[in-house]
């Protein structure tokens, strides 16, 4: 929901009605007409010239875990899908994508296979959320899906801030980039907020960093390390490192190795991915990856290998590529 939009309608009334409006979106409303402390003239105008939300909900698919993928259209038809995932513990996490499509082309991601169309808007971002609110309370938020958010800086930010309106807080959201770093940069100097900085970082060395991710010629890995120590020393928060497990390629104990002496276990929490297959690679045997984490856990670190949700219909990590038919 547009509520800039929104509070243009309602220009000549009173500024709370904004906020009106807003607290019903929050609370999971589906339309205008439930929003009945507002008189029956304004929800009419809203309903007439604001649309419910800027996404529209194209199709929708649910995994036998419980996840759930839903693919929208931005008003000129772009393609932009999120995800819900819920746990057993009552956790209920969105996966929010910041653009339609991305412009980097990391080899081993369905998303950076598509074509790039355009940045999402704060309120088309905030819309992937309240569409899962919709279905229920969410408690998480991660800005992993299509896209690279650090790209679309301030919308991204912009979107984040008002997250705790829909019972998401700072603690529980959490940026993940590729490390680029101009939006980096910005994240560590401008956001006060305790958000959480994840980075997806999948190799230990430049060479095989750039052969699997090319933003990393344009930004290598040590100025990267960098930036996330700089945040490590401002925030005092521990910085989330993505490490996607592929097969023969980055998995090998001498990865591993390197992993240990590039980061400090005191800044940087291990979070290996079972690669979701998208067709160019393949994951990482049970073994391996049992081999993998353990070699960090001796060197002092605590890796966790993170579970797998909603591969059946293609809302795994990497996975997003808005095939219609998924
Ligand atoms: N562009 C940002 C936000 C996307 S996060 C970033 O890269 O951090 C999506 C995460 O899933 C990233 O860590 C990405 O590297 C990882 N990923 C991509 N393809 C994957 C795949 N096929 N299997 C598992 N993880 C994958």
């Amino acid at each position: 929901m547009d509520l800039e939009l929104v509070s243009e309608v309602l220009a000549p009334e009173p500024a709370f009605r904004t906020r009106q409006v807003w607290e019903w979106a929050v609370r999971g409303t589906r339309s205008y007409a439930e929003m009945t402390n507002l008189s029956l003239a304004l929800r009419e105008q809203l309903e007439e010239r604001v649309p419910f939300s800027t996404l529209e909900l194209v199709h929708e698919a649910k995994s036998v875990d419980g996840t759930v993928k839903a693919l929208f259209h931005t008003s000129e038809g772009h393609p932009v899908e999120a995800v819900l995932m819920r746990f057993r513990d009552g956790r209920r996490s969105v996966c929010l994508s910041s653009q339609s499509g991305c412009p980097l082309t990391c080899t081993f991601c369905a998303t950076g296979q598509m074509q790039f169309r355009r940045n999402l808007s704060a309120w088309e971002i905030l819309d992937q959320a309240l569409h899962f609110r919709r279905l229920g309370p969410v408690s998480h938020a991660v800005f992993m899906g299509m896209g690279e958010p650090m790209l679309n800086f301030d919308a991204v930010v912009a979107a984040a801030r008002r997250l705790p309106d829909l019972g998401v807080t700072h603690r529980r959201t959490t940026i993940s980039t590729v490390g680029w770093l101009p939006g980096l940069r910005r994240f560590v100097d401008e956001v006060d907020e305790p958000v959480r900085l994840a980075l997806s970082l999948h190799a230990p060395t430049d060479a095989l960093r750039s052969e699997i991710m090319p933003v990393n010629d344009r930004y290598p890995l040590d100025e990267v390390v960098a930036e996330c120590l700089r945040y490590h020393e401002l925030r005092r928060r521990k910085v989330f490192v993505e490490y996607v497990m592929l097969a023969g390629v980055n998995d090998s104990l001498e990865h591993a190795r390197g992993l240990v002496d590039l980061l400090d276990p005191k800044v940087f929490k291990v979070n290996m991915i079972p690669y979701n297959p998208t067709g160019m690679f393949d994951s990482s045997s049970r073994e391996t990856m049992a081999a993998f984490k353990d070699a960090l856990h001796r060197a002092g670190f605590s890796p966790t290998l993170r579970l797998t949700r909603g591969r059946d219909i293609a809302a795994a990590c990497g996975q997003l590529a808005a095939t219609e038919a998924a």
